[in-house]
């Protein structure tokens, strides 16, 4: 019955002058996304709306799947068109429009009409009136409540008349590309998967960089990150993936250094390529899965560790969650059955029996002077060697 979906934004509605640039983004991200779909689309702004008008057949369930996934959109609502052709039968269809939708009608509901059009002979007020009376004559199941009714019906009078009553709820946040790029460190954990498409949500974009370690890693676990950034491209956008051969760095590092070290001397070298590559690419922050606590790499004292390092923010949006909190966001944008997959990251092989939990960042810069001899020159290979994969 649908051909089309107004879309309604939140937070992008509030930001003046600029609005025209969140609302460009909004359509570009809203076309990327229907790309995926059957079908032929129209995608206009008008007045502070954004329509998607089907032009061709569609699929409407793969439609709403992928709109849902368009951050910046707060709902989205299915609405038929009629023509202008005098009040009587715009009841006629509204009413046909209401049987068809509610097929239980005992619910409340309130007419909200809007009246773009001024040259309409009536104005939203009568519409409002006359068009309650017409249904309540139509169907005498139902009933008005002008304060919390089950529906609302609008009504908005444009060149043509926009019939529409269902809000299918957004994902929220802002539209991809408005808040500058980051560069998201994507392990094939559960975690950072999830910070990325958090960053996302608030209208980052997404480049991302992994670090593989063969032949302690495999070919398979590298195609669980490419797998798992497809995933995330589907809320952010083609990704593009650096994939860096860490493994020389890494055996240097567990030839030099105390052991119980290596995690957190791996990480600050993980956090200074990433920076590297994000300043070559003009992102403007790097993003981590880390969580308060969760591991001991993770503690407020090798926090400090690794983050000595950056001279970018980073930005961890997870710190605060607990695991199962992590999990739920994971099971909701669909990362969750990938991550679990058992292949081996590159940090569990070199692990410590006992990693420090408060290591002193004086001795681990002291540790690191052990790899003065050839560290720069490993971290320049893999640099050189750096694999760009665009994930879409
Ligand atoms: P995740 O579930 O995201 O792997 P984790 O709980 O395993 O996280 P760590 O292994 O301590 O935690 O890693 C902390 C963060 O460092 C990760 O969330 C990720 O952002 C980054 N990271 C760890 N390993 C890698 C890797 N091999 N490549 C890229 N980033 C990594
Ligand atoms: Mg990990």
């Amino acid at each position: 019955m649908f051909t089309a979906f107004l879309i309604k934004y939140a937070e992008i509605g509030l930001k003046g002058r600029n609005r025209y640039l969140f609302e460009d983004a909004l359509v570009h991200q809203i076309k990327f996304a229907l790309k995926k779909c059957e079908g032929k689309f129209l995608i206009t702004k008008s007045q502070g709306r954004i329509y998607v008008e089907a032009q061709t057949d569609f699929d409407y369930d793969e439609v709403v799947e992928q709109l849902k996934k368009v951050f910046g959109i707060s709902s989205i609502c299915p609405v038929i068109f009629a023509e202008d052709e005098g009040f009587e039968k715009l009841c006629g269809r509204v009413i046909r429009y209401l049987g068809e939708i509610y097929p239980d009608r005992h619910m409340t509901f309130k007419v909200a009409a809007r009246r773009a059009d001024k040259s309409y002979p009536k104005d939203s007020n009568a519409i409002n009136a006359d068009l309650g009376e017409a249904i309540l004559k139509a169907y005498p199941e139902m009933k008005v409540d002008v304060h919390h009714p089950d529906i609302y019906l609008h009504i908005e009078v444009r060149e043509k008349i926009y019939i529409y009553s269902v809000e299918i709820p957004g994902p929220g946040g802002m539209p991809v590309g408005t808040g500058g790029k980051g560069m998201l460190l994507l392990s094939g954990g559960i975690d950072s998967p999830v910070a990325g498409y958090m960053v996302a949500k608030r209208g980052v974009k997404i480049d991302a960089v992994y670090f593989h370690a063969p032949p302690y890693t495999s070919e398979r676990a590298k195609q669980k990150v490419v797998d798992l950034a497809r995933i995330l491209s589907r809320f952010a956008g083609p990704v593009y993936l650096h994939v860096i051969n860490f493994t020389d760095i890494q055996l240097y590092i567990y030839e030099k250094c105390p052991h119980e070290e290596l995690t957190i001397i791996m990480r600050r070298y993980m956090m200074r390529i990433a920076e590297h590559i994000a300043k070559e690419t003009e992102c403007l922050g790097l993003i981590t899965g880390e969580s308060l606590g969760q591991v001991a790499s993770q503690t407020m004292a090798s926090l400090i560790a690794t983050n000595e390092v950056c001279t970018l923010p980073v930005y961890r949006p997870l710190i605060g969650f607990d695991k199962q909190e992590i999990v739920e966001v994971a099971e909701k944008i669909d990362t969750f059955e990938t991550s679990i997959l058992p292949y081996e990251d590159c940090c569990t092989i070199f692990v410590a029996k006992h990693p420090v939990t408060k290591p002193s960042v004086n001795v681990i810069r002291r540790h690191e002077r052990n790899l003065e001899e050839r560290i720069d020159e490993l971290v320049e290979t893999a640099l050189r060697t750096d694999e760009l994969i665009i994930v879409d």
